[in-house]
């Protein structure tokens, strides 16, 4: 294996995610990794060990996968977990009672809900702020302050931080940089490379690609860092099973051509829905009116398949998610098959109502989630199911 990855570090993106697991399998040289379906691995003699002992501290399959990833992401250890969730709540294992943590104000709900309703009861507390504006994060930080959590984009706002920025300002201060980094995926953005201590990866999503695992990743940077990561992954418990850990790495070999067409299909959907008269307003940083679009273009080599738009009545929303027919209104994100969610009731719920309105997550936002259909198909379903939702509205 040390051969091949020393043969890796020269290739493209683009080869290494194809050739995933593709590693000179010693016995019948197989071109995927096999699932090894077993907890227990056979000690040679006393004393001695083939790197493999019991599954929850590491199994062969996944191992390969948690390689891959810690290269991609340019990291050096990564650990592959049961859910981005699990991943989660293995970083945040890090810290204990009386640590503080500053936190990006536009959230995944499912992060924040964890804080306030878990970590809270360790005695983890976390501030909630525009991480953009490192004034304001000056002034929210504590003594007790020991990291700086960001997303980058927010979904749904699609609120662009600049990470080489606030990790130079979280270094100067002690604190480590988490970086949520499933929007973009290592494709497009690397975060290690700007200065973050830690990535994170809903792998559900743009990883794994196909609506049809749940995975999370962490990747880390750094010798003691990585140790003490392995060290709670392990006592923690939430890893990834072989067969999972294969099923992901099946998604990530066509990671390049999947963002490829999701950030085109977007794209090209977003600048439509721009001129539609009844759109309000597009969160998409592809395009240039978006507030985040330079930091963006300087910091990423693309752009997320996701964009959110408000519709100009809130009373379109329920015929629209009723008459999009190739577009499944579904949660998730991240697939090849187009999903539209509605954050205020869904992804978002357990955010309070005071911070969903004070970012914009109301009543008239949705997310779109763009898959690798035909676009010409995707802008006839919208365009169809505006249409129906404004003669149900004007009709009523
Ligand atoms: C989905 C998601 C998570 C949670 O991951 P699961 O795999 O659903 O547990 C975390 N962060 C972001 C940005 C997500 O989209």
């Amino acid at each position: 294996m040390t051969e091949h990855n020393a043969k890796n570090e020269s290739l493209n993106i683009e080869s290494r995610l194809a050739q995933i697991g593709s590693v000179q399998e010693p016995v019948t040289g197989a071109i995927n990794f096999p699932i090894y379906q077993s907890t227990a691995f056979r000690h040679p003699a006393l004393g001695k060990s083939t790197g493999f002992d019991y599954i929850r501290t590491t199994n062969p399959t996944r191992a390969v996968l948690e390689q891959a990833a810690a290269e991609l992401e340019s990291g050096d250890a990564g650990f592959a977990c049961s859910s981005g969730m699990a991943a989660l709540q293995t970083i945040f294992s890090l810290f204990g009672q009386g640590d503080h943590l500053i936190v990006s104000l536009d959230l995944y709900g499912g992060t924040y809900r964890l804080l306030e309703r878990i970590l809270s009861k360790f005695g983890i507390t976390a501030s909630y702020v525009d991480t953009n504006d490192l004034e304001a994060m000056e002034q929210i930080r504590q003594e007790n302050t020991r990291a700086v959590f960001i997303e980058t984009p927010t979904n749904p706002l699609m609120m662009i931080t600049d990470i080489a920025a606030v990790a130079g300002w979280a270094k100067q201060h002690n604190l480590l940089t988490v970086v949520d980094n499933t929007l973009l995926s290592p494709f497009f953005q690397r975060p290690i490379e700007l200065g973050a201590d830690i990535v994170i990866h809903s792998a559900t999503k743009y990883l794994g690609g196909h609506n049809d695992v749940l995975a999370g990743l962490i990747i880390t940077k750094g010798k003691e860092l990585s140790e003490e990561m392995a060290f709670l992954h392990n006592s923690i418990g939430a890893v990834l099973s072989p067969t999972d850990s294969y099923q992901l790495m099946r998604g990530m070999k066509t990671l390049a051509l999947r963002m490829e067409r999701h950030e085109y299909n977007a794209t090209a959907i977003a600048t439509h829905l721009q001129q539609h008269p009844q759109i309000a307003q597009v969160y998409y940083p592809a395009l240039p009116d978006h507030p985040g679009h330079e930091v963006q273009n300087r910091q990423s080599s693309g752009n997320t398949g996701i964009f959110s738009f408000k519709v100009t009545d809130a009373r379109y929303v329920e015929p629209l998610l009723r008459h999009i027919k190739l577009i499944a209104f579904a949660e998730s994100l991240g697939g090849v098959e187009s999903l539209m969610t509605y954050p205020a009731i869904q992804t978002h719920a357990d955010i309070p109502l005071e911070i969903r309105d004070a970012i914009g997550v109301d009543d008239r936002l949705l997310r779109f989630s763009v898959g690798i259909e035909h676009v010409d198909d995707l802008i006839a379903d919208l365009d169809h199911a505006l249409e129906a939702a404004r003669l149900e509205v004007e009709g009523a």
